[in-house]
């Protein structure tokens, strides 16, 4: 299994702290995480929840002026919405598909004596034509152009979802399936830049009631191949994507926690989203990775709740 960031995942003690067990082996012990075998796909306890709830109900609070639109889909979509979000050809490394076993009697003779053998039986599916959310906004794009030109003031979407990437890791914040809240801004350059500002701002602003040491940064995606590079130049130069780090894993940089994000008219002109005078609409988004946000919290207030400072409790709605 191709395990990434094995090096940057070694369990070194974090600054000063050599002699304690690395930071996902705590998690575990302490039975916030719950391991599956598979690097990055987790179960969460009670009290981890209980953190996801309490953040997720932040974020809503904060966000009560926007007035969005609230749509929750399950963590898949439609291959044909996933082929038109050009997804592939930016992180191809990163899509999940979903397959099944579509044949008859003998095909599942042979799928069941591959598995007494143990060999690969994998190679009996086929494709379902549904494939895994890579970010919780993709299904949002389609629904919203199917029914015609936007407001005059524009939209703003709320969504959550659990979202897939295939990269598995060591480090707790990379996991392969995770919950991604944003909330979708659809409208003007000038509406998109101004929303992506005010929740510059905020995601700032709910970082320190948190207590939590975050810093701000562009964006480094992880573009896929030669031809990714030029991409990833350019996102950075256009300051197309901001990041707000937080240091949470053992002896690596601060990770991506929450992220503002404009497309420019990227999704406007491949789902034809358009603004009331026909033109194409332009896309932002906020992004808050709920389980990054919890294990950042549990890494700088500690695995036991009732000793975390009393306000972060408070911002979370009494955890
Ligand atoms: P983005 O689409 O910007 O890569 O991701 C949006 C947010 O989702 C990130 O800022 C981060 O908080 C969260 N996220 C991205 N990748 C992962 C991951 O591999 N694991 C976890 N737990 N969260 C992630
Ligand atoms: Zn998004």
């Amino acid at each position: 299994m191709d395990v990434q960031a094995l090096t940057d995942a070694k369990p070194v003690g974090g600054a000063g702290d050599a002699a304690q067990p690395a930071f996902l082996d705590r998690l575990l012990e302490a039975g916030l995480l719950i391991e599956s075998g598979v690097p990055g796909l987790y179960g969460r306890s009670a009290v981890f929840e209980s953190i996801a709830d309490g953040l997720n109900a932040a974020v809503t609070r904060i966000g009560a002026d926007q007035h969005a639109e609230v749509l929750r889909f399950p963590p898949a979509m439609g291959q044909r919405d996933f082929e038109t979000s050009e997804y592939l050809k930016s992180f191809p490394q990163l899509a999940g598909t979903v397959h099944s076993f579509c044949g008859d009697d003998r095909g599942h003779h042979r799928l069941l004596a591959r598995l007494e053998d143990k060999q690969d039986w994998t190679d009996q599916q086929e494709p379902t034509g549904v494939v895994l959310t890579p970010a919780a906004c993709y299904p949002v794009y389609p629904v919203i152009a199917r029914r015609g030109p936007l407001p005059a003031d524009g939209k703003v979407v709320d969504v959550l979802s659990y979202c897939y990437r295939h990269e598995p890791s060591l480090e707790p914040t990379r996991m392969q399936l995770f919950r991604m809240r944003e909330y979708v801004c659809l409208g003007t350059p000038e509406q998109i830049v101004a929303f992506r500002n005010k929740w510059m701002e905020r995601g700032q602003a709910l970082g320190r009631a948190l207590q939590l040491p975050v810093e701000l940064d562009i964006a480094n995606d992880p573009f896929f191949g030669r031809g990714g590079k030029i991409v990833a130049d350019s996102q950075r130069e256009q300051k197309l994507k901001f990041e707000l780090l937080i240091p949470v894993n053992d002896g690596a940089g601060p990770t991506a926690c929450m992220s503002f994000n404009y497309h420019m008219d990227h999704f406007g002109e491949l789902w034809h989203i358009a603004l009331p005078d026909g033109g194409v609409a332009h896309t932002g988004c906020v992004g808050f990775g709920i389980e990054r946000l919890t294990l950042a919290l549990l890494r700088h207030h500690g695995l036991d709740l009732s000793r975390w400072p009393q306000p972060v409790r408070e911002t979370l709605g009494g955890v």
